[in-house]
Formats: structure tokens, sequence, C-alpha cells
């Protein structure tokens, strides 16, 4: 049945005999008992007839401490082997699982990203998945009814053949773009939550988990600090049309029909949801620094000499603003940057000093963005100032203000961060009943 022009036919959550990716993360596969767990997960899948692939993580802890030591053994290190470091991590996992599976009478096997392969860019510590090939995992799907357990995280670059890996969080991305490959019906993230909440539920206890999600939403959520998934994965599936299924793995693995509707978030086409409310969710950054120079010549081409230099030092400005000059001769431009690049954009700013002109440097690190999403706002007018309004109600002084179509963002001190994302939550009437 055709459901008439811009609306998707429905599909069914799971078909009779589905292709599937199963995305598992650190917490999932902390040790080897949640590997025996997740193992239940992919044999109840595999025993109601779906051709799986498994995308795992590192074990929880396990990446970090990759990291450090790669920052112990030298501060500057060469990112071709900080990959080939921190790239381990979902090696063992992959084996684990594999070996794991093996056990339950599950055919199995480990791949790590070079063996498939899974191409990427030479962004080393950020590489862009350009390709998988997943031919060889369909073939032995039909002919073996074997299931992929593919490390996440990890690529090879193209050229060189060296290993790459692709930002922190990057599993969900390899999960997606691994769904794409292989035409799943269905990328489900297993997580330590059991969907997509309103806002993060470790902070707002009151948050509820969101049946659906506009994929537009979804990335605003993620690029504004709601890291339950990684920003490329959400692109991919808009992309790619991936159906991506975020679900609890904590859920027991036996108490799940294969064939019904667990609980869990699904990200869909905006098109596919029937209520959709003005405000979607709440999403906050810790992540941000601030920098004010002051006092600079308010004329032609100010800006170009402060922002020209920090996009050749390839530091990303998020939130600028202007002051009109009280004076007409000065003003005074408020920026934020990532908190890891603060220290280098302030000596980016002062080497420009002479072009720029300015009398002043300030800067903060302990401040918070945070930030109001929904597709409803495009319909809305006054959704932001109600915001104002009850934050100033709470003493809370906001430093910086950005708009855009589906979503506001308001910088403020770190310290008010949970009070603030907790007052929104309500003032929009997110909190569960
Ligand atoms: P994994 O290791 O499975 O990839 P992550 O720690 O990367 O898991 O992401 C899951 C976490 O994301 C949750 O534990 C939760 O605290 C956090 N989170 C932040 N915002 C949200 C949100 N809006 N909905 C659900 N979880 C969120
Ligand atoms: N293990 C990697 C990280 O901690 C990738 C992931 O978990 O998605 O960032
Ligand atoms: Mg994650």
């Amino acid at each position: 049945m055709n459901a008439g022009p811009g609306v998707p036919p429905r599909r069914a959550f799971s078909p009779a005999m589905a292709r599937l990716v199963m995305k598992f993360g650190g917490t999932s596969v902390a040790d080897v008992e949640r590997i025996r767990n997740v193992a239940r997960h992919v044999k109840r899948e595999v025993d109601a007839g779906h051709e799986v692939a498994v995308v795992v993580s590192a074990m929880a802890g396990t990446t970090n401490e990759l990291v450090s030591w790669c920052r112990d053994a030298a501060a500057l290190h060469d990112a071709r082997e900080y990959d080939a470091v921190v790239a381990s991590g979902e090696q063992v996992t992959a084996g684990l699982l594999a070996i794991v599976l093996e056990g339950m009478s599950v055919n199995a096997r480990s791949w790590q990203g070079w063996q498939l392969p899974i191409l990427t860019s030479n962004a080393h510590g950020a590489a862009r998945i350009l390709d998988i090939n997943g031919q060889e995992l369909v073939k032995r799907f039909k002919e073996r009814k074997e299931v992929a357990v593919v490390a996440g995280f990890q690529g090879v670059h193209k050229d060189t053949g060296r290993v790459t890996t692709l930002g922190r969080g990057g599993s969900d991305t390899s999960a997606v773009a691994m769904a794409a490959a292989i035409r799943a019906e269905r990328c489900d993230i297993y997580t330590d939550v059991d969907g997509v909440y309103t806002s993060d539920p470790r902070v707002v206890p009151r948050a509820h988990r969101l049946d659906k999600i506009a994929f537009e939403e979804m990335l605003e959520l993620a690029s504004l600090g709601a890291k339950v998934l990684q920003v490329r994965s959400v692109e991919l599936g808009m992309v790619h049309n991936v159906r991506i299924f975020v679900r609890s793995s904590f859920d027991k693995p036996e108490d799940i029909d294969p064939h019904g509707t667990p609980p869990g978030t699904l990200i869909c086409d905006e098109e596919e949801i029937v209520e959709q409310q003005v405000v979607t969710g709440i999403a906050f950054s810790k992540d941000e620094a601030q920098i004010s120079v002051r006092h600079v010549p308010d004329k032609p081409g100010v800006a170009a000499a402060i922002f020209g230099p920090l996009a050749e030092s390839n530091i990303n400005v998020d939130m600028i603003v202007q002051n009109v000059s009280a004076d007409g001769a000065t003003t005074d431009l408020t920026f934020t940057v990532p908190a890891a690049d603060y220290d280098r954009a302030r000596d980016t700013i002062a080497k420009a000093k002479v072009g720029i002109g300015y009398a002043r440097l300030d800067g903060a690190t302990d401040v918070a963005k945070v930030s109001v999403i929904g597709i409803g706002m495009r319909s809305h007018a006054g959704v932001a100032a109600k915001a104002f309004r009850a934050l100033a109600d709470r003493g809370i002084n906001i430093r910086a203000i950005t708009t855009s179509e589906i979503k506001f963002s308001v910088l403020i001190d770190a310290a008010f961060t949970e009070l603030a994302v907790r007052t929104l939550h309500t003032l929009y009437g997110l909190d569960k009943a």
C-alpha cells in the first residue's frame, strides 16, 4: 500500500528474516561476563533467522587508558602511531566476542578494519569512512550463516595502508556505515541507556525516553553535547537512509521477542513522527571556552583579522558575539572555541595582535553551552525568549546566545549547567509524568 506522497511506507520493526547490524558500546562489553551477555543478544537474533554483523567498542575505560599512554610516551606524538595504539582496544573485544559466540555454537569470526577493508581518509584520529567492502560478509551470511564481529572505531587509510581511527565515540559511525554497506534493515545501537532521552538522564532524572526522533534533531542533540551517538553516525544514517534504533544492552537477552518492538528510540525521517513537540530535547557541553577580545577597532576587516588566523590554526570557532560600538571607535568581540584548543587560540590571537589592534584579551574555561532543540521551533515564535526569562529568574547570567532554525544555545557559567538544563527541561514541558 502506498501511504501517499512524501510518506514512506511503514516498515515492520523486524521482518521474519532481516539483516541487522548490532553495535555494543564500551560499558556493554566492559568485561568477559558482559561480553557473554552481548553474545546472548546476538544468538537470539541469529536463532530468529536474522543475518547479523556485530560492531563492538573497546571495553569501558580502555580507550582512555590507551590515549593516556600515548600522551605519557610523548606529549607531541605521531598521529599514525596514536591510531595504531588506540585501535587495539576494539581488536580485543572483537576477538573475545567471536570466541564466546563460537562457544555457544554460533558460527562467528572477527574482522579488523584493514581486513574487510574499511577504507578511510588519512585524517588520523578523526578519519572519515570512504568505503566499506561488505561483499565477503554477505557471502558468509549466505554460505555459512556466519556472524561477522567487526572492530568498531577503526579503518585503514586507502593509500598508505596505515591503521586509522574515527574519533571518540566512532564505533557508532562504524556501525551505521556497515549497515549502509550491507544494506541492513536496521542498525541497533545497544548502550547503557534504553534509548535517546529528552536530556541526559544522568543529569536530568525527570528526562523521558523518546520513541522516535528526527535525524535533524538527533544531529543537533549529538553535535551540541549528547554523546549517546557520534555526530557522524547520524549524518551517515540520514544520507544513506539507515534506520538507527538506540536500545539497552542490559535488558535480559532471553526476555526480548526478536520479532517484537522492544523499548528504544528510532531515529527516522521527520515525516514519520506523528506528534511533533515544539521542543524535543536539551543538550549541554562543558567542553567550551570563551575568549573576549577587548577594544578592537570598529572597522571593516577586524573579524577577518581575528578569525583568519584561528582558521589557519585549524581551530573551530562556535558562538560569536560582537557588541555594537559605544564610542564609534572600538568594540568587544567574544567567541567560543573547544576547551582543548583554548591555549592555542589565545596564543594565535596574541601573535596576531599587531594586525588586529586590540587592547586586552580575556578568557574563561569554566563555561558551558546549553542548547534547546526542536523542529517545532520553525513554526513557533518566542520559544527562546521564554528561556531567557526563566534563566534570569534563577539568577543565571547569559554570556552569549546563538540561534538557528531548530535550536538555540546559551553560554553560561559551568557551575549552573545542571540547574539551567533542569530549569529548561521543566519549562518546555519535558519532565516525565
Ligand atoms: P556507549 O559506550 O554505549 O557508546 P556512551 O557513553 O557513548 O555509550 O553513550 C551513552 C551515554 O550517553 C548515556 O549513558 C548517557 O549518559 C549519555 N547521554 C547524553 N545525552 C543523552 C540523551 N539525550 N539520551 C540518552 N543518553 C544520553
Ligand atoms: N572506544 C572508542 C572510544 O572510546 C570508540 C567508541 O567507543 O565508540 O571513543
Ligand atoms: Mg559512545
